[in-house]
């Protein structure tokens, strides 16, 4: 379930459509659309956007989703810390997943507006990761992980993330770059085609390879996602 609305701006944000603008729904009509679907699942999963902007709707939804069985996951950037201390302290997550956002991406996330937003989301992220860090070690948090989208850009930060949260499963997911337009100057279609194949060249995204040598220096078991391949276990007892 994709709720509208993130007041982060990434770089290669692959739902920049829900971004922004309004698109209001009772969230009694959004969960008989849950109970429809109820019989064919068992969980659903919020995400954006980012859901837990919308503080009392997810919770609401959460809620109802647990009392008619199904487990509930939610997918977040961590900025808000206190939606996902709301739905741990009611036991309304069976997962969270976070989408750890790393530096390299200035300006894109914090563009000159979002500014304010960068010291905010740092310390929000750390009081977001010790929120399930401790209900997962309660037991009040069946599953959590540390989301990192790479791209060649953020490897230092991927070290930096793991050794911080050494027991936390990570998840490294392979980043696509946006490509960007042509420039409005070409003279014809034979350079047009040219440059466009520049851009593809210089905004390919990492291979698997690249990323498990990536994986290799963290020295522990990573998870790695990547479009051609889903997702592999890089389990470092192989390597030993
Ligand atoms: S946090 Fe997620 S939804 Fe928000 S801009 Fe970044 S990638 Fe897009």
């Amino acid at each position: 379930m994709f709720l509208r609305g993130c007041p982060l701006r990434c770089s290669y944000c692959q739902n920049e459509a829900i971004q922004t603008g309004e698109d209001f729904r009772d969230t009694g009509e959004i969960m008989d659309m849950i109970r429809t679907s109820a019989p064919f699942i068992s969980g659903v999963m919020f995400s954006g956007g980012e859901p837990a902007a919308q503080k009392n709707a997810l919770v609401a939804l959460a809620r109802d989703a647990k009392n008619i069985g199904l487990l509930v996951g939610i997918q977040t950037s961590g900025l808000f810390s206190d939606t996902l201390d709301n739905l741990i302290r009611e036991r309304l997550a069976d997962k969270i997943a976070i989408d750890y956002k790393t530096r390299w991406e200035e300006p894109g996330v914090w563009e000159p507006e979002c500014a304010l937003l960068r010291g905010k989301y740092e310390r929000n992220i750390k009081k977001s990761i010790a929120l399930c860090k401790k209900a997962s070690a309660e037991g009040r948090l069946a599953e959590f992980e540390i989301v990192i989208t790479v791209f060649r850009e953020n490897e230092q930060y991927i070290r930096k993330i793991s050794d911080e949260n050494p027991d936390v499963p990570l998840v490294l997911q392979q980043g696509e770059y946006k490509i960007p337009m042509v420039t409005a100057d070409v003279v014809n279609m034979t350079e047009y085609i040219s440059r466009k194949q520049n851009l593809i060249q210089q905004y390919t995204p990492m291979t698997l390879e690249e990323i498990e040598r990536i994986a290799e220096t963290l020295k522990r078991d990573v998870r790695i996602r990547t479009r051609q391949t889903g997702e592999i276990l890089f389990n470092r007892r192989f390597l030993l």
